[in-house]
């Protein structure tokens, strides 16, 4: 059996441009993409579940795994802790998965700096208005944090410039169709291909 290694993927967006909601519709499409579940201090939100949405710690628990070396990247957004597990994404990868981590732009910095092979992907509000409008209509988040929020999405939109592809998120299919769009090209890539296919590759050539 050929070994494959799945392809590591960045995804940012401020919050409340739809990055949760993109990323779910690719998941129920393509059986051979997983998602990262980080470990957060924020509290959980209504309808959130533990271990499916995040792995909700304190910040105690956090820090002790910071100390011991557990993240393969960790950052703080707004008020809270955030990072990935680095144990799972090595085991994930190394069994042929594509792996999706949702994090912000400091986070997708450092995975950068310890596997330049991860493709990065920015995804954008069609207008700031519209990105007020679906963080107040997600109805999960007070009107302060909503405010803290919208006063950082324009430095976190800033990095845009870092990542290998934009998709602008105005309306949906559309965007999840672009999206769709980078995985394929990606899974197409000849050296990607050649892994899939040794079989075929050493018969064609016999
Ligand atoms: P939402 O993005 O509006 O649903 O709000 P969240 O509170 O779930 O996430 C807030 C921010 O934290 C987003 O910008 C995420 O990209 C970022 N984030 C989530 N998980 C991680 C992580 O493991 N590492 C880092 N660096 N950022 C994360
Ligand atoms: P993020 O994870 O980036 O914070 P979410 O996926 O939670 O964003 O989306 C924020 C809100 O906007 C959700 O209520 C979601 O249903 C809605 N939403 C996402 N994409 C669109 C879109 N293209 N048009 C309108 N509403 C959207
Ligand atoms: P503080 O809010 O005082 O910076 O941190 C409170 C707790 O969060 C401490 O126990 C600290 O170890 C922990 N912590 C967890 N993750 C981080 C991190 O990424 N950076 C920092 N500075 N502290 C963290």
């Amino acid at each position: 059996m050929t070994v494959t290694t799945g392809t590591l993927y960045i995804v940012s967006a401020p919050s409340g441009a739809g990055k949760t909601s993109l990323v779910k519709a690719l998941l129920d499409s393509e059986s051979r993409i997983r998602v990262s579940v980080s470990h957060t201090t924020r509290a959980m939100r209504p309808g959130e579940v533990d271990g499916v949405n995040y792995h909700f710690v304190s910040r105690e628990i956090f820090g002790a795994m910071v100390e011991r070396g557990e993240f393969l990247e960790h950052a703080q957004v707004f008020d809270n802790f955030y990072g990935t597990s680095q144990t799972w994404i090595e085991q994930t990868l190394a069994e042929g998965f594509d792996l999706i981590l949702e994090i912000d732009w400091q986070g997708a910095q450092q995975v950068r700096h310890l596997m330049p092979q991860a493709k990065s992907i920015f995804i954008l509000p069609p207008t700031q208005e519209a990105l007020r409008h679906r963080l107040t209509n997600r109805g999960q988040d007070s009107g302060e944090i909503i405010e803290r929020r919208m006063r950082d999405a324009v430095s976190e939109m800033s990095h845009y410039v870092e990542y290998d592809y934009l998709v602008i998120n105005d309306d949906f299919a559309h965007a999840l169709d672009d999206l769709k769009a980078i995985f394929r090209a990606n899974q197409l890539h000849a050296e990607q291909q050649a892994k899939r296919h040794a079989g075929l590759l050493g018969e064609l050539l016999a």
